[in-house]
């Protein structure tokens, strides 16, 4: 972990010591990872029959930072995030319909229609967010050979049984040399006595068994070939098949929704356990859910946000839309464990916050320098590595970035001082903090294409000398009606006695 670019500030702040709060274990432990500088993370993605939703997009983005954070500490990561394109049943209970078929059948379209519609709105939306692709973005139908693997080995460890074409994982038969309900910390006995035989369900022996391998019916669209009969593969047995492949028998990081603890995420390490005989994951890690002006999200409601309606402002629940670059913000705002409630007054905040964190940031680089900085640097520095390494606590990191961003007005004031170095590595620092790892860019800038910011240079540089004439003409009118239009559209000018600069807010 010792190289170059990894220590900060005459070399004596380092990045180490990073703490994760484990799922599992329900602790914060120090990171170690199986393969030194390496980092193999996989997250569950969304199930493709439907526009994603924000609170899923929360999820992403938080795992976004934890990728982009794991880099910037020099690790080489593999980030597996797959997508659900079959298999996903309406309930977790492996009844109904597979959800991706039913809105095949009801929007008259191919399942794979459908799978490539929803698929291509996640990735744009996750674009607009700024969240970087994973290493690898795995189908289930692209691993369902796998998952028949991984079904037969099973079987022939007696740990899951055939019934009517289907297979189904033995749940009891497993607690008897490991732990069901380790992650979600739920005892057996409550499952079982909390669980009921639903319709369609006599093919199990235990109403916890859950589906490896389903038999098709008639009507059911996407089925495959397999010792057991036409069918497809259970849900939870996807992110075994894709983890195991890509990842091996163990890997550092799993990640996902809280709402995937159970019974997904117990399933996933009961499948894994039973096929290699290893506890699959060294650190679960959850996200927490997102409310809606105090209340649950639900379509049933109305209490309901999609992405594009945030971006836009179409919807009742909100008094206007938000820059996808505030709204990252303000989520970036909230530890990724926290509950996070969206609101127009919340965002409405985290809109000012955003713009005076992105204009202090933009005065560092042009800052005056002194002899010595009449505040401790590299003390503000450690700070921000102290927040990040705490279980990624992007909330404390955001406050002292705001703390710098106070001195950095105040030096630009010149009521305080800064030496040229450290004025050096706080701009370097809080320029990969911001941009690197909460994937935050100025607004104007994150939509601009490199031709559109070349002519925007040559334009600005076309009004900057209009409004030096006006000032050598003292039409003192003039040049301020310049600066205030230019800020009023976003575009911060500054005199100084080198000369004006401009940037984008
Ligand atoms: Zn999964």
């Amino acid at each position: 972990m010792e190289k170059d670019g990894f220590f900060y500030v005459k070399g004596e702040v380092m990045s180490k010591d990073l703490k994760i709060y484990n799922s599992l274990s329900g602790e914060k432990e120090t990171f170690a990872s199986i393969v030194p500088n390496q980092v193999g993370m996989y997250v569950c993605g969304p199930t493709v029959y439907s526009d994603v939703h924000l609170g899923n997009c929360r999820t992403f983005i938080s795992f976004d930072m934890i990728y982009r954070y794991l880099l910037h500490l020099d690790y080489k990561v593999r980030y597996i995030r797959n997508i659900t394109d079959a298999g996903h049943l309406e309930n977790d209970a492996d009844e109904g319909e597979d959800k991706i078929s039913k809105k095949a059948r009801l929007e008259e379209l191919e399942p794979m229609e459908i799978v490539q519609k929803y698929a291509t709105g996640f990735h744009d939306v996750m674009r607009l967010f700024n969240a970087l692709p994973p290493s690898i973005e795995p189908t289930a139908t692209g691993h369902i050979i796998e998952q028949i693997e991984i079904t037969k080995s099973i079987l022939e460890k007696g740990l899951a049984y055939e019934s009517n074409g289907s297979v189904y994982f033995d749940v009891m038969k497993y607690d008897e040399t490991s732990n069901y309900g380790e992650l979600s910390k739920r005892k057996i006995e409550d499952l079982i006595s909390g669980s009921r035989a639903l319709d369609g369900q006599q093919e199990k022996r235990n109403p916890l068994d859950f589906a490896l391998w389903k038999k098709a019916s008639p009507s059911h669209i996407m089925r495959w070939p397999s010792p057991w009969s036409d069918g497809f593969p259970g849900w939870h047995l996807e992110c075994t098949a894709m983890s195991h492949k890509y990842l091996g028998d163990e890997f550092d990081i799993h990640g996902g929704g809280m709402d995937l603890k159970f019974p997904h995420h117990e399933c996933e390490i009961a499948q894994a356990t039973a096929y290699t005989g290893k506890k699959p994951v060294n650190y679960w890690m959850h996200t927490n859910m997102l409310t809606l002006n105090g209340k649950k999200m639900s379509k049933s409601t109305g209490n309901n946000l999609l992405p594009y309606e945030l971006f836009s402002g179409e919807n009742q629940n909100i008094e206007k839309g938000y820059h996808p670059m505030v709204a990252r913000f303000f989520m970036m705002q909230a530890h990724y464990r926290s509950e996070l409630d969206f609101s127009s007054d919340a965002l409405n905040a985290s809109e000012k916050g955003f713009a005076k964190l992105m204009s202090g940031l933009g005065l560092v680089p042009s800052l005056k320098v002194s002899s010595e900085s009449s505040e401790n640097v590299k003390q503000m520095i450690e700070g921000f590595y102290a927040a990040m390494n705490d279980d990624f606590n992007t909330p404390i990191l955001i406050a002292r970035l705001f703390d710098a961003v106070t001195y950095i007005n105040k030096v630009n004031d010149q009521k305080a001082e800064i030496s040229a170095v450290d004025r050096d590595e706080l701009a370097k620092v809080m320029q990969e903090l911001v941009s690197d790892v909460l994937g935050l860019q100025p607004i104007l800038a994150s939509g601009l294409s490199d031709d559109a910011k070349n002519t925007l240079d040559a334009t600005m540089d076309i009004i900057l000398e209009l409004r030096k004439n006006a000032r050598a003409a003292k039409d003192w009118g003039t040049s301020d009606l310049i600066r205030d239009k230019l800020k009023e559209a976003g575009i911060v000018v500054k005199d100084e006695r080198e000369g004006t600069s401009w940037s984008l807010q």
